[in-house]
């Protein structure tokens, strides 16, 4: 199916975020053609992630990003054209964009092949703000525009590197499993592949954004018999239940520390940060609710120069503290199994969806984000 824009410029609609602190404005640009195994998309929908803020915010992350740039990481699309060298997606398939990558059966680098990692030795974050040619593919009134983990996906067109689409069945509706290509991924991952949580064990997730809910989420499916959310915010509660937490803390009501709270009872099996920003106090707090043999990971995304301070005596007896980006699945393979168990119905996306915008309500979708009004709102593109 060749589309009539096939090899010419496309001009369309994207927020262009021009500085930390200076703003997002929806503006017209253009994009290049793909180049070699490069893909461009035509996104249908994007959730908005609060990793996305951080950089809006102002709040340095360690990732060397270039400005201006078009942010966006979590996002359903359908292609429309493909570059030379191109295998795995044609135009029309319909895709899930990818921040990290995975290169293709049979070409994997050392880390893709191996199970002990997903991270690609090719490219990462602080490589993903041009194309592998070391050049972008947007443009805005002549001026150059970068890219965000290789897949700016808030543009309503773009470009990435093949290795960072994974074709998805064109039944699975992609207004909904856009949402796999971040928090869904970053929280079975999570508790699945990372920790790898056991049935009747306990479980608890501080930070009941979206990460949270779905690290609850994969923990219910994993067969969790406690699953506590632990929140300042206690508005979030009775909406986590639908996630399957079945257990809460504030710890602003405790007159101990958190910690403590669960040391008194015994520790935990398995504790999960998904707060981000300020782990110190957090991270800690959830590597020190665990039982000896527990484990803690950890989801969020750090301000740079974050240092985590813990007593090492706490290592001695066996607990375990472990981080991972995607939750440590590979990407492309690691999205396809979360389509399909989707589809299986094992667990549901529509709970996480708050609202539905189009692009021009990106910026407010951020202000109901950071004043935790919203989990998921989807901006949806048209078709
Ligand atoms: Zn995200
Ligand atoms: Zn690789």
């Amino acid at each position: 199916m060749a589309s009539n824009t096939e090899g010419k410029v496309i001009k369309c609609r994207a927020p262009v975020c021009w500085g930390p602190k200076k703003g997002q404005t929806i503006v017209e640009i253009e994009v290049d053609p793909p180049k070699d195994h490069e893909v461009r998309v035509k996104i249908v929908a994007n959730g908005v992630c609060r990793s996305d803020a951080h950089h809006l915010d102002g709040d340095s992350c360690d990732v060397a990003l270039k400005y201006p740039l078009i942010l966006g990481h979590e996002a359903s699309g359908i292609v429309e054209s493909v570059g030379p060298g191109v295998e795995s997606v044609v135009p029309g398939d319909h895709v899930i964009l990818l921040y990290c990558p995975q290169c293709l059966p049979g070409k994997e680098c050392e880390r893709c092949s191996s199970d002990k990692t997903n991270a690609c030795k090719y490219d990462n974050f602080n490589t993903t703000s041009t194309m592998r040619d070391g050049t972008t593919r947007f443009r805005h009134n002549g001026q150059t525009i970068y890219h965000y983990c290789g897949i700016s996906t808030f543009s309503e067109y773009t470009v990435a590197r093949e290795v960072q689409v994974a074709k998805i069945d064109p039944k699975a509706p992609l207004e909904l499993v856009c949402l796999i290509g971040c928090c869904l991924g970053q929280g079975f991952g999570g508790a699945q592949h990372m920790a790898g949580v056991t049935p009747g064990s306990s479980c608890a997730v501080w930070g009941l954004g979206a990460i949270g809910l779905a690290t609850a989420m994969a923990c219910k499916d994993a067969g969790a018999k406690r699953i506590i959310g632990i929140d300042t915010n206690p508005d979030k509660f009775e909406f986590a239940k639908k996630f399957g937490c079945n257990e809460f803390v504030n710890p602003k009501d405790l007159d101990i520390p958190v910690q403590q709270y669960f040391q008194n009872e015994g520790g935990l099996d398995y504790t999960f940060e998904c707060v981000g920003g300020n782990q110190m106090v957090t991270l800690r707090a959830a590597f020190e609710s665990l039982a000896p043999w527990g484990t803690c990971i950890f989801s969020g995304v750090t301000k740079a120069h974050v240092e985590l301070s813990i007593k090492p005596n706490m290592f001695l007896d066996g607990r375990t503290i472990r981080g991972s980006t995607f939750g440590g699945l590979k990407s492309r393979t690691g999205v396809q199994k979360l389509v399909t168990k989707f589809q299986n119905g094992d667990y549901q996306l529509e709970p996480f969806v708050t609202g539905r915008y189009t692009i021009d309500d990106i910026p407010e979708c951020f202000d109901l984000l950071r004043q935790g009004k919203a989990c998921r709102s989807i901006i949806l593109y048209k078709q």
